[in-house]
């Protein structure tokens, strides 16, 4: 069996998918969960029944992000996708705290990708493990500006939010 590598690009930032960044996940087991705000775990729902009932976080959850970007290197443009770790890199913050940001500021999802256009980043890209996934998936992502700040420090910038009060 033949085993992918994973390949180093230098890309520009061209454009994010704003209206579906991330999706919601048991804050246990990180199970994916449908978007529905009430929907539970099963699994850990299920053992919260069980006499061993101490956990009580058992239907809490949590976001991660899952970004569509466009990338444009020397030779094309493509879509890929970036999965948490990935994403926090660009972000500086979680998942669960930029939807939290962006309760209070509606326009923050689209601002940020407008924050991150243009930006230049040397990226590690991977295969999809699954056959059928059609984007390649950003495994590590280095900012080349020496002044990149992540999208939150900016739009808390913007937006004039203090920070740590
Ligand atoms: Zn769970």
């Amino acid at each position: 069996m033949e085993v992918d590598k994973p390949t180093t690009v230098m890309c520009t930032i061209v454009g994010m998918d704003h209206s579906n960044f991330c999706y919601r996940v048991c804050s246990i087991c990180e199970r994916t969960l449908p978007d529905d705000p009430s929907s539970l775990c099963k699994f850990c729902n299920f053992n919260s029944n069980s006499d061993n009932a101490s956990v009580s976080v058992s239907s809490s959850s949590k976001r991660l992000f899952r970004l569509l970007i466009s990338i444009a290197t020397d030779t094309k443009v493509k879509v890929v996708i970036c999965f948490d770790r990935a994403a926090r890199v660009l972000f500086g913050c979680s998942a669960d705290e930029f939807v939290d940001f962006a309760k209070v500021h509606p326009f923050a999802a689209m601002t940020a990708s407008k924050v991150l256009q243009g930006e230049m980043f040397k990226m590690t890209l991977n295969k999809p493990k699954n056959g059928n996934a059609q984007h390649l998936r950003v495994a590590t992502v280095f900012p080349l500006s020496s002044v990149f700040r992540p999208v939150i420090e900016t739009l808390r910038e913007k937006y004039g939010v203090r920070v740590g009060s």
